[in-house]
């Protein structure tokens, strides 16, 4: 039987399409960092929320070789899946996730939901024909994180909003059933000090840097796939949308385009944002900018790509099964306890 001593953190990269830089430098990067910071202190759950997948339009013929491939990801962006305090699995493999969700919803309001900033942009105008999953997946990802009771959730500043009604739900049932019901994901403060952070990490679209770096929107200029060519990416950042100041701060409001790219060579040369900046400040070329960015790019891109290739598939589907055990246990438990405290089992 296994049993859980150690926090928790937690997190995840859905398997709907071909991972971005916005994806590694959100997540998988900032996961894999905590490991090596914390190893051996905390526990690490790296999930596939392959149900999270089918709230927008997939490619169901592709969906599962995907989600494998997803885990192969996590292995060659240095996630040390062997270790023992690590665990990987597949939501749609734990069914506790489905159930707790339900229960959760009933716990969630209708217009706290439709006001997730993320649903309305998704949605845009079509809310007629968006389905109810897109609505209500911030829910399901409660649940992701409530059933292992995780403190910790590393996530891109896109999943801020998400993060928040997690705790809200957790916070509104503890309230109604005690205390001990479920653990609460600590604030969006506290998670970026534990990572080492002073703002989110938001990738912006190069070519339209308002926008954030997206794996399910086609914009293809302007999102860097973990699987481009090297040089496809690098010409991608020379041709990135930048203003007319002519010069370079980092300033989200009047430079985005400049901005994203400093923020991208500071995660990619694993430098202080503020030394980059330093750096930079008020140089007169964007070409040269550009130009560094693309080579720290596609430099990552080549050392990504051949540790992908070089991924054990058969050890990581043999790992993954025992993981799942582990994590089912868990998961079974969290979920007993709900369903009693809200009348469903018996009390004993
Ligand atoms: P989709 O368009 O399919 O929603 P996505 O790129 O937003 O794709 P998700 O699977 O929704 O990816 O998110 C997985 C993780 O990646 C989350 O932690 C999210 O915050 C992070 N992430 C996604 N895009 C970015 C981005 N542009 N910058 C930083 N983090 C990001
Ligand atoms: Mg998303």
């Amino acid at each position: 039987m296994f049993t859980m001593t150690k926090e928790v953190i937690l997190t995840g990269v859905r398997s709907n399409d071909q991972p971005t830089l916005g994806n590694y430098l959100g997540a998988f990067l900032p996961m894999v960092e905590l490991q090596r910071k914390f190893a051996g202190a905390y526990q690490v759950n790296m999930f596939v929320p392959d149900l999270h997948s089918l709230t927008t339009p997939v490619d169901h013929g592709g969906l599962y070789a995907n989600t494998v491939m997803s885990l192969k990801y996590y292995a060659a962006a240095g996630l040390d899946w062997r270790n023992q305090d690590t665990f990987i699995y597949r939501q749609s493999f734990i069914p506790a996730h489905s159930e707790l969700a339900w229960i959760l919803d009933c716990f969630t309001y209708f217009g706290e939901m439709r006001r997730m900033t993320q649903f309305k942009e998704k949605a845009g105008d079509g809310e007629e024909n968006v389905s109810v999953g897109l609505l209500n997946y911030p829910v399901l990802m409660a649940a992701d994180i409530l059933l292992y009771g995780a403190r910790w959730v590393p996530v891109g500043d896109d999943q801020r909003q998400h993060l928040e009604i997690a705790r809200n739900i957790a916070l509104r049932m503890n309230r109604k059933f005690g205390d001990e019901l479920f653990t609460v994901p600590e604030t969006w403060s506290k998670q970026l000090a534990f990572a080492g952070r002073t703002e989110g990490v938001r990738i912006r679209s190069l070519s339209s840097p308002d926008k954030k770096m997206s794996k399910s929107v086609q914009d293809p200029r302007g999102t860097i796939l973990l699987s481009d060519h090297p040089d496809t990416a690098a010409k991608k950042v020379l041709g990135a949308t930048t203003d007319s100041l002519g010069r370079i701060s980092f300033d989200w409001q009047r430079q985005p385009g400049v901005t994203n790219l400093l923020q991208i060579l500071a995660l990619l040369q694993g430098k202080p944002q503020g030394e980059i900046n330093a750096d930079w400040l008020d140089k007169p070329s964007y070409g040269e900018l550009k130009q560094a960015v693309a080579k720290a790019l596609s430099e990552f891109l080549e050392d990504f790509q051949a540790k992908l290739r070089g991924v054990d598939e058969a050890a990581l589907l043999d790992g993954l099964k025992t993981s799942e055990k582990a994590m089912n246990q868990i998961a079974g438990g969290t979920l007993l306890r709900v369903q009693t405290a809200v009348g469903l089992r018996p009390r004993r």
